[in-house]
């Protein structure tokens, strides 16, 4: 989805970190093995095991000035840091309203919280779950509830996992990580450590809501303002929605295991499969209200009409 050239992007909750590499010093998170265990209980990934294979870090553009270079929606529609900016802006003017969540979190004695921050990070970078790098992917942190986006993983996502090169491909993957805040919020993140793996569990459940709450935000997003009640973003179009499917799709676990060059073997899945989340991103495209995402109110979630 393309953004409205005078729309005015805030980039107070969105923050720039890490550059370079070998900075850190907490435990790489990298996909696969024990390491792999690590992932599953401390970040929430896109998709499933060693996604990117080989290290694709990058430096420089270190300490660029988001403010500076980020300012309106025609920036936005120029500029992958700054579409990610205003993805940011939408998703916190849509979630921050959004009259479920507004409801139960009234209920439990609490008010919205947005992410303490989307951190655009190249290379490496800090967190509170370890030293992330681009290896992995996009995740969410929820012992700092920090976004951690490396724009690198765009290319990645088009050129590697086959995903088409639109917008909404791009701003899906913020969406669906901002979804595990929203589910860090309602406590229920925490399945997906009691139930790391395999076709129905608590993990792929986990990740196929998230990427509903992206098809929420999706449905919503053309209704979005910026901070001075503008319009921010434009209308999703059919050809919008096609890609995000297709990020959705290359990051299904059976498209990744076959990608890697193995069986594909449902025991061991954490995201759910292709056709799965693509069934979810479309779930939360038609939903009316936030139950409408409950995986965890069917019996086969990747059969959720059976
Ligand atoms: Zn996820």
């Amino acid at each position: 989805m393309s953004f409205d050239d005078n729309a005015s992007l805030d980039t107070s909750r969105v923050g720039s970190g890490g550059g370079g590499r070998g900075v850190g010093r907490g435990p790489v998170i990298a996909g696969g093995g024990v390491v792999g265990l690590i992932i599953t209980v401390l970040v929430v990934l896109l998709g499933g095991g060693d996604m990117l294979g080989t290290d694709t870090s990058s430096q420089g553009e270190q300490g660029e000035d988001l403010a500076q270079r980020c300012q309106t929606g025609a920036d936005a529609n120029a500029d992958r840091d700054c579409r990610a900016v205003a993805t940011e802006n939408s998703l916190y003017d849509y979630w921050s309203q959004q009259p479920d969540l507004a409801a139960d979190l009234r209920a439990a004695g609490q008010d919205f919280r947005a992410p303490a921050q989307v951190t655009i990070y190249e290379g490496q970078t800090q967190s509170r779950c370890g030293t992330a790098s681009n290896q992995i992917g996009p995740f969410y942190c929820p012992l700092d509830e920090r976004i951690f986006l490396d724009t690198d993983f765009f290319d990645i996502l088009q050129q590697r996992l086959g995903a088409q090169d639109g917008a909404l491909a791009e701003e899906y993957v913020l969406a669906h990580e901002y979804g595990h805040h929203i589910q860090n919020l309602y406590g229920v993140l925490e399945e997906s450590q009691r139930d790391p793996q395999g076709a129905d569990s608590g993990a792929v459940r986990v990740e196929l809501m998230a990427d509903c709450f992206a098809g929420m935000w999706i449905q919503h997003a053309g209704s979005t303002q910026d901070s001075n009640g503008n319009r921010l973003m434009e209308g999703v179009t059919e050809e919008d929605v096609a890609d995000a499917m297709s990020a959705a799709k290359a990051v299904g676990d059976d498209v990744i295991q076959e990608r890697s060059g193995g069986e594909v073997n449902p025991d061991g899945w954490t995201h759910g499969s292709a056709q799965a989340r693509q069934t979810w991103l479309g779930i939360g495209m038609q939903a009316s209200t936030l139950d409408d995402c409950d995986t965890f109110a069917v019996a086969d979630p990747n059969n959720p009409g059976s």
